[in-house]
C-alpha cells in the first residue's frame, strides 16, 4: 500500500509507521528524518534546512521534493510506502501526484491522525529517539522497561534539537495554517479516512490497521 500519514506534530505518525513497517513491510519515509540526516552530514541541502528546521518553519519545498524523489527511486519502496511528514502544504500535494504518476504509482490512502493539543505538547516534550535502534519512545508514556532496554544496552535517550516549547509552538502554527489545507483537498480526491490517534499506542495501532483493512 501507498499511504500518507497527515497529523500536526505530536500526533503519533513516526511510531505509528515504525510499527506499519515492521509488521506489515512498508517503507517508512519521513522528510523529517531525510532532512535530519542531511543536517548531520552536512550536505548542501541539510546547511540550507538547519535554520528553518531550528525555527520550526518548513523547509523550502525545492530541498524537500528532492529528497522524496531520490527517496521513492530506490527499489525497497516498490512494496508500499508510508510518506511520514509529506506533503507538509498544497504545493507539495500537488507536486506528488505527478511525481507517483511518474514511477507507475498512485496512493491508495490518506491517513488523518487526530490527537487534542494538550496531548500533542506531552507528547512531543516527552519524546526521545534510542541511539542504538532508533525507536521512538517517550519518557511519559513507554513502559519502563521499554526506556530501560536502551540505557542498558549502552544507548542514550535522544531529544530532538526542535522538541523544545518555543519551536513546538511554531510547529503547530505551521500545521493549522498551511498543513491542514491537506484536509480538504485529500477528501475531494477521495483519500482521507480519520483515526482517533488518542490511547494508547496500541489502540491507535488497532484503529489504523482497520481503517485501512489490514489484519493485525
Ligand atoms: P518532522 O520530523 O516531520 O516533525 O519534521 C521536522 C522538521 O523538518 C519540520 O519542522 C520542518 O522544519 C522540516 N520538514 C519535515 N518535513 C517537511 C516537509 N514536507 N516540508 C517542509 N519542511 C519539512
Amino acid at each position: 500500500m501507498r499511504i500518507v500519514f497527515l497529523g500536526p506534530p505530536g500526533a503519533g505518525k513516526g511510531t505509528q509507521a515504525q510499527r506499519l513497517m515492521a509488521e506489515h513491510g512498508m517503507v517508512q519515509v519521513s522528510t523529517g528524518d531525510l532532512l535530519r540526516d542531511a543536517v548531520r552530514r552536512g550536505t548542501p541541502a541539510g546547511l540550507r534546512a538547519k535554520a528553518r528546521m531550528d525555527a520550526g518553519a518548513l523547509v523550502s519545498d525545492d530541498i524537500v521534493l528532492e529528497l522524496i524523489r531520490d527517496r521513492l527511486d530506490a527499489p525497497d519502496t516498490r512494496r508500499g510506502f508510508i510518506l511520514d511528514g509529506f506533503p507538509r502544504n498544497v504545493a507539495q500535494a500537488e507536486a506528488l501526484g505527478p511525481e507517483l504518476a511518474g514511477i507507475g504509482q498512485a496512493l491508495d490512502a490518506v491517513i488523518l491522525l487526530d490527537v487534542d493539543l494538550d496531548i500533542l505538547m506531552k507528547r512531543i516534550t516527552g519524546r526521545r529517539t534510542c541511539s542504538l535502534t532508533g525507536k521512538l519512545l517517550n519518557i511519559h508514556f513507554s513502559p519502563r522497561a521499554e526506556l530501560d532496554a536502551c540505557t542498558r544496552a549502552g544507548g542514550t535517550l535522544i531529544q530532538r534539537a526542535d522538541d523544545n516549547e518555543a519551536t513546538i509552538a511554531n510547529r503547530l502554527k505551521v500545521y493549522r495554517e498551511q498543513t491542514e489545507q491537506l484536509v480538504p483537498h485529500y477528501e475531494r480526491l477521495g483519500l482521507l479516512r480519520r483515526v482517533d490517534g488518542e490511547g494508547s499506542v496500541e489502540e491507535v495501532y488497532a484503529r489504523l490497521l482497520d481503517a485501512l483493512g489490514l489484519v493485525g
